[in-house]
């Protein structure tokens, strides 16, 4: 398959995924329709920069009944940067899995969590599903924060919305 586009990309049914010790595992089983392109954004803020340890986080949005633990979640543990809003990581390794509004029922995956081989696909032609999970054509936030020459070409700069910080504010860059 050639390289993916907006308009023509494989999509997934389910992913699995799972922190860097293998403590935490997941399924998401996508809905029927889910959009993969609105579901995917960025965030650029201070907040997630510190708790990812990137530049940004990749972020995709899934319904909260989407996500099944195939393991314990002993190790899943929360932090609150700001009340309200959890950030999931494994006590054990440090991975960060997601970010979640508890007024909300949606979470916010960590897509570099998801398992490489669904993320990069199979052989030297393989697409996998990181287009349909990190394609950034949703809203992409906080981009007040893009470190010039770096991260300002990096995310929704031909495709998505660049919002200066949270779309709610409704600031767009
Ligand atoms: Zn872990
Ligand atoms: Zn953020």
């Amino acid at each position: 398959m050639s390289a993916p586009t907006v308009q023509n990309f494989p999509k997934p049914k389910s992913v699995t995924g799972g922190c860097l010790c293998g403590s935490i595992r997941y399924r998401v089983d996508f809905p029927d329709g889910h959009d993969f392109l609105q579901s995917s954004g960025s965030c650029q803020c201070t907040q997630c920069r510190r708790g990812t340890g990137s530049l940004f986080f990749t972020a995709h949005s899934i319904p909260l009944k989407s996500l099944t633990y195939l393991t314990a979640t002993d190790a899943l543990k929360k932090f609150y940067a700001t009340p309200g809003i959890t950030r999931g990581f494994c006590a054990h390794c440090g991975s960060f899995l997601y970010w979640r509004d508890e007024s909300s029922n949606t979470v916010d995956l960590a897509v570099g969590c998801v398992d490489p081989e669904l993320l990069v696909g199979e052989g030297e032609e393989g697409v996998g599903f990181g287009f349909a999970l990190a394609n950034m054509a949703g809203a992409n936030i906080w981009c007040r924060n893009e470190i010039r020459g770096v991260t300002d070409g990096m995310v929704g700069r031909e495709r998505g919305s660049r919002w200066a910080e949270r779309s709610v504010d409704g600031v767009k860059m």
